[in-house]
């Protein structure tokens, strides 16, 4: 299936078959949802500032806030105005400083307000989900499933997972982790196994999406506070009890780099593995939750 600029890829481990054609409409749905553009629920808030927003759109951005509240708006779900000086959507840019200053006066996620059915941003303030929208959606896959009685499954949008229940061979799920600098070898592989609940598996990488200029490469995850990319992170992968919730905190580690993010994975409920350049500038180093340890293979940070 094919949505959010990616491949969406489902496996259930059931004796049945769900409606294929049903979950790829309601697929269809979710990313819509949850895009800005296209004249969807979240473009109009942007636009009005006020809008009555779907339940599966709430669930994403009371999770946002909740993440961004969490980790001091390193991860900043109103991060658009920024996002669109870059546009690394359509192969980026390098914007103007004054631009870029003025732009994260807008960033500023306590001025977002949830009420049951509907949402309300202050003046200037406008909402870009997409670094949880890949992981929301698959959420929402999985709630879909498993309403269908389907517990055993693997969702995956763009390498982001999410994967419920025990496969019957009862082995664990193995999940790669690409490799920040090489696409021949993983960086590590993660045996996981979610028992009888849901996992979600993400990785935000440096390596994803920018642009080059003058020799300098600036990639698409940024600090709310500067406006420019994140540094020095170079790879987190998370695991959560939700695949928004680890891509919300994929991002936000990744903005507080090794020695805030160390302390903010210690103090949640996520576990965490974090990469970035070594000391000596030759290879890698990590750093991994005891959680994290348990479940990693041995690390490949050549
Ligand atoms: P992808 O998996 O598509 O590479 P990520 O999950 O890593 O994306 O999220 C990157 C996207 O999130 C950016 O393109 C931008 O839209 C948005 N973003 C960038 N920085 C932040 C931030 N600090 N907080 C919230 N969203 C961000
Ligand atoms: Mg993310």
């Amino acid at each position: 299936m094919a949505a959010m600029a990616t491949v969406v890829r489902a496996t259930v481990y059931d004796r049945r078959s769900p409606d294929w054609t049903a979950l790829e409409a309601e697929l269809t749905r979710l990313a819509w949802l949850h895009d800005h553009r296209d004249g969807g629920q979240l473009a109009r808030l942007n636009e009005h500032g006020a809008a009555s927003i779907d339940p599966a759109l709430r669930q994403t951005i009371a999770m946002a806030l909740e993440v961004a509240a969490a980790t001091d708006g390193a991860f900043d779900p109103t991060v658009l105005p920024l996002t669109e000086l870059w546009q690394f959507d359509s192969g980026g840019v390098l914007p103007p400083e004054p631009a870029l200053a003025a732009a994260t006066e807008q960033v500023a996620w306590q001025r977002v307000t949830l009420t049951a059915s509907a949402a309300q941003l202050s003046e200037g303030t406008r909402l870009d989900l997409g670094a949880v929208a890949k992981g929301a959606v698959v959420d929402r896959l999985g709630d879909w499933l498993e309403a269908r009685g389907i517990g055993v499954y693997l969702l995956e949008a763009g390498g982001d997972l999410l994967v419920a229940g025990q496969k019957p061979d009862r082995s664990p799920w193995r999940v790669w982790v690409r490799h920040p600098r090489d696409s021949a070898a993983p960086l590590t592989v993660l045996e996981v196994r979610p028992g009888d609940g849901r996992l979600g598996v993400v990785t935000s990488g440096d390596y994803e999406r920018g642009l080059e200029v003058d020799g300098v490469r600036y990639h698409h995850i940024l600090d709310p506070r500067t406006g420019y990319p994140a540094h020095p992170m170079v790879s987190v992968t998370v695991l959560a009890a939700s695949a928004a919730a680890a891509d919300a905190y994929a991002t936000a580690l990744f903005v507080l780099g090794p020695e805030q993010a160390r302390q903010v994975a210690r103090g949640s409920a996520v576990d965490a593995q974090l990469v970035w350049p070594a000391d000596d500038g030759v290879g890698l180093q990590a750093w991994r939750t005891a959680g994290m340890e348990a479940v990693g293979g041995r690390l490949n940070l050549n």
